[in-house]
């Protein structure tokens, strides 16, 4: 490990992985859990819900990893530094942002009920104590909702208000935001901005999502003209097939597509693969060629480009050239598949024990805009069942940093590659 290291060197390099909990996903085990295995495993970034109570519990996460980062190197594990912890925010309505509902009451009784086998985190439930969908498991995914042969699922949405950004920026200590948004939606975009503006200098890093759609280079173009200048990296997140990557192999296609549209449009800032991303994605990007094979593995020599146009720069009279090129990759960000690699072994610990902690802030106002509405920022989670947590099981703990390898791993064994 070198102390040059950070979360930009990865991106520089293009070697940057980002694990995914989902903008919408609430389950605080799980969240807790998936962070210390992603970042164990060597992870750039964890990716949660702008919810104070996910928000710390990823970085109760991340305290303990501080605790374990020797030994998970000791066995062999990618784990370099501290990730950064980024959140989500949208400009309108997007499917990361929502949660699916219905009334059980009004099943027919007949129904085989398809909806709860299609859902991918068990958050629809028919029991005695809950029947409907369990909404700290939902992340919107979308898959119970045409399934319903009743038709009785439907999504309910929520959109970030400018004023809840500066208690999420300057209280929960996130080290960078990334924006949802889709074309056309130029001046929502811009308001959103405005009310992140006075906060930038606090941001290590925004990034910026959108999925493909009829004149995505120019919109994307647009963006890049209304935040300019930005004084800290940017991302391009290409969200190929929103939250398919567990699906199958194929979904991966979409976002090296969107990734090769949004690479030749050569933008200021670095390009991120997400949306179907799962384990054919680093194969897929190197036998396009688009993974950057060397880096310079000296670590005083190991430069810093804050820009990543930046081609060169001199250190001890050496020129150095930067490794991300405009027409390479920086990384890819997993979700839905990263979740479901993991789910066995954390679905074991939970059914161990009695893994819910107490939540203790979030609320979801469920009015007819659906905004989000965090009603206090950061107060500690209570009370927390210690054997609910990953490390409290040794053996668990490092078969899911194992598992979370075989993911990390294809993208930081690149390094070296030639
Ligand atoms: S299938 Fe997707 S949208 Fe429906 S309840 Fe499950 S996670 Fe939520
Ligand atoms: S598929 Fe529709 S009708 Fe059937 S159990 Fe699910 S929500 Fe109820």
């Amino acid at each position: 490990m070198n102390n040059h290291e950070s979360p930009l060197t990865a991106l520089q390099q293009g070697h940057w992985f980002k694990l995914i909990c989902g903008a919408s996903y609430q389950h605080l085990p799980a969240i807790r859990n998936l962070t210390l295995a992603y970042t164990l495993a060597g992870a750039d970034c964890i990716d949660v819900a702008a919810d104070p109570s996910v928000i710390m519990a990823a970085q109760e996460a991340l305290n303990q990893a501080e605790l374990l980062g020797k030994q998970a190197q000791n066995l062999g594990f990618g784990y370099r530094y501290r990730p950064w912890l980024m959140v989500s925010l949208n400009d309108g309505e997007d499917p990361h942002f929502r949660k699916a509902q219905f009334e059980a009451t009004a099943c027919p009784e007949s129904c085989w009920r398809p909806c709860e086998t299609v859902c991918p985190t068990g958050a629809i439930a028919f029991s005695p104590t809950k029947s409907g969908v369990i909404d700290e498991l939902c992340y919107g995914c979308g898959r119970c909702i045409p399934i319903c042969p009743a038709d009785l699922i439907y999504a309910r949405s929520y959109v970030f208000r400018p004023d809840e950004i500066a208690p999420l920026v300057l209280q929960t200590g996130v080290d960078a935001l990334e924006i949802h948004t889709q074309v056309g939606r130029e001046n929502d975009f811009q308001r959103l901005w405005n009310s992140i503006q006075p906060y930038l200098e606090k941001l290590k890093l925004v990034a910026i999502s959108c999925p493909d759609g009829d004149g995505v280079v120019e919109y994307l173009k647009t963006l890049s003209e209304i935040i300019t200048p930005l004084n800290c990296p940017l991302i391009w997140q290409t969200d190929g097939r929103p939250m398919s990557g567990d699906i199958g192999a194929g979904t991966t296609l979409a976002s090296v597509k969107l990734c090769q549209k949004i690479l030749a449009a050569n933008l200021p800032g670095y390009v991120q693969l997400a949306g179907g991303t799962n384990d054919y994605t680093v194969a897929k990007l190197k036998s396009l060629g688009l993974l950057q094979p060397t880096v310079i593995d000296d670590p005083v020599l190991n430069p810093v480009f804050p820009n990543p146009d930046q081609q060169t720069q001199t250190i001890g009279g050496k020129q150095l050239r930067s490794v991300n090129s405009s027409h390479l990759v920086a990384g890819v960000a997993y979700g839905s598949y990263a979740r479901v690699l993991l789910s066995p072994l954390l679905e074991q610990l939970e059914s161990r024990f009695t893994p819910e902690p107490q939540r203790v802030t979030f609320q979801r106002q469920e009015t007819p805009t659906d905004r989000a509405q965090p009603s206090k920022i950061l107060s500690p989670i209570k009370t927390r069942p210690s054997l609910s947590v990953l490390e409290a099981n040794p053996k668990l703990l490092w078969q899911a940093v194992g598992k979370a390898s075989t993911l990390v791993s294809q993208l930081k064994s690149v390094i070296g590659d030639s």
